[in-house]
């Protein structure tokens, strides 16, 4: 049951693959190269009742107002560092770190999870859907029994 589920999903990435004359892993790069941040401003935006268009406003405008990056700001660099623990911050920076959003908000996007990584696959699932959705509309759909 879970086999023929994954199966149907290969089956459909590769069919919508061969529409757009890509081969299938570079399909699916660009179904994962969609900007994460457009995706956030939608799921956001999904939650709040507002377009995503109105979220990227909010959150350029609250950048624009901010007085980020301040000199105690930790850099991009920093960041890695600190989510791989290969780097120790400075006691000054660990406190900034507690009191900073942007930077606290930087470290938990920079930070691996389950959580995120499960987010992930339910898009990816969700797309393969809305394809199979849209090829049963156009009466395409794959027959239960299709042997892939
Ligand atoms: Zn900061």
């Amino acid at each position: 049951m879970r086999i023929d589920y994954w199966k149907k999903i290969a089956r459909l990435v590769g069919r919508e693959a061969e529409r757009q004359n890509l081969p299938p892993e570079q399909f699916l790069d660009g179904l994962r190269g969609r900007p994460k941040y457009i995706v956030a401003a939608e799921k956001i935006a999904a939650e709040r009742g507002i377009t995503s268009d109105e979220v990227l406003y909010e959150q350029s405008e609250r950048i624009r107002k901010s007085h980020y990056p301040t000199e105690l700001c930790l850099d991009p660099d920093e960041v890695e560092e600190y989510v791989a623990q290969s780097g120790a911050l400075t006691r000054e920076k660990a406190e900034h770190l507690a009191s900073c959003p942007f930077c606290s908000e930087m470290v938990d996007a920079t930070r691996p999870s389950e959580e995120k990584l499960q987010d992930e696959l339910q898009w990816l699932t969700a797309a393969a859907a809305a394809k199979q959705q849209r090829e049963s509309d156009e009466d395409l759909a794959i027959p239960e029994d299709a042997h892939i």
